[in-house]
């Protein structure tokens, strides 16, 4: 047994969905359920035993020591967070209490219930919390990417929330030896992610013959990673990522912002031509840059490869590929996140626990 956090969000679902056609071993879902949070995300899962979803807040300490207690998982996979970099700038509040005080009370309750733990479960228990490479800043075109020791420069309120949890993590592990892993990974991109993210809300104001909004000269640049990919990797540091390490993962694949939303038109001239033969790229408008806004992210990922033997399955040809193939087969879904009908949806087919 395993407790996910975040797990009706974007990478947490895709890791819940995969993890449970991967193994029959049982996972407790952890959810506030957010506007990012979906239960919809989880739908195939839906009367499986295996998958206990509990909605509630990771910084309810009370309610995680009781989860802890009852499920005693062998580890914890800490996804729950706020994620866009724009809401935070426009209210950080969000983010200091679920990615700050959130983690550090799911790391209080963690390391209570560790320390109950007789070995060898005390020895073999992990603690892995998901984080992000916007933690390193931002690069000049001519550095080197992020490696897992390059300096922590958050430039924004979500990047700065994310290096506090991350150091919180570590700190745990240094003062009171919890067996904790850190993963800082890139910009995810795949099905069941919110359309308020650069990929899907282009795909789906295209779709809608909407303008595609691309921020200042759209140069700025990051690199991507189909999110399958990612869900294998942090699988892989679970199972033989070293304690108090962190590990860094990326898809080699650097790319402008401009040129992703051109990649998507272009897929969608040939997928799913417009009524009127025009192409998509026509809808493309840019807007005033984002306050603050990194201008290039860089991920080395040489050590989970060379230490763990992890390699992304997908290159961004195939993977974006598949992206809007899915969002063209998930209207529906597109629909429901966007008119908030999901949650009509939760209350009808579960009710809540
Ligand atoms: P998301 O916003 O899609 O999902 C977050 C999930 O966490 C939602 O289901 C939400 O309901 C839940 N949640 C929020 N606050 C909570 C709380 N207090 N208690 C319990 N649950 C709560 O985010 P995502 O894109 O799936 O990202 C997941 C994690 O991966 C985050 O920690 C993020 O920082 C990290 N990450 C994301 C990316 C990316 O490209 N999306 C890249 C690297 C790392």
């Amino acid at each position: 047994m395993i407790l996910v956090t975040g797990g009706a969000g974007f990478i947490g679902a895709n890791f819940v969905l995969d993890w449970l056609a991967q193994s029959d071993e049982a996972l407790i879902n952890l959810d506030k359920l957010t506007y990012a949070g979906n239960r919809e995300n989880l739908a195939t899962l839906a009367g499986d035993p295996r998958h206990i979803f509990v909605h509630g807040d990771i910084g309810d300490s009370q309610l995680t020591a009781s989860l802890l207690a009852q499920y005693q998982p062998r580890a914890i996979v800490n996804f729950a967070a706020e994620s866009h970099v724009d809401r935070s700038i426009h209210g950080p509040e969000d983010f200091i209490q679920t990615n700050i005080v959130g983690s550090f009370h799911l790391l209080e309750a963690t390391r209570a219930y560790w320390g109950t733990l007789a070995d060898p479960a005390r020895q073999g228990f992990r603690f892995l919390h998901v984080s992000t490479d916007e933690v390193y800043g931002s690069l000049r075109s001519d550095e080197a990417a992020f490696s897992e020791t390059h300096a922590y420069e958050p430039n924004s309120p979500y990047s700065a929330s994310k290096a506090a949890s991350d150091h919180l993590v570590r700190a745990y592990h240094h003062t009171y030896g919890l067996p904790v892993l850190t993963t800082n990974c890139s910009n995810n991109y795949g099905p069941y992610h919110f359309p308020e993210k650069l990929i899907p809300l282009m795909i789906v104001n295209a779709l809608a013959g909407k303008a595609l909004p691309v921020y200042g000269d759209g140069q700025q640049i990051r690199d991507w990673l189909y999110v399958k990919d990612h869900c294998t990797a942090i699988r892989r540091v679970l199972e033989a990522g070293r304690p108090g390490e962190t590990y860094n993962v990326g898809g080699w694949n650097e790319q402008p912002n401009l040129d992703i939303v051109h990649t998507v038109c272009q897929l969608l001239d040939e997928l799913h031509p417009r009524a009127d033969g025009r192409p998509y790229r026509e809808q493309i408008t840019t807007v005033a840059d984002r306050p603050g806004h990194d201008r290039r992210y860089a991920i080395d990922a040489r050590k989970i490869e060379n230490e763990l033997g992890w390699k992304p399955a997908e290159t961004f040809a195939t993977g974006i590929r598949k992206t809007v193939l899915w969002y063209l087969e998930n209207q529906k879904w597109v629909h429901n996140v966007q008119s908030g009908s999901y949650r009509d949806w939760v209350e009808k087919n579960y009710g809540e626990r």
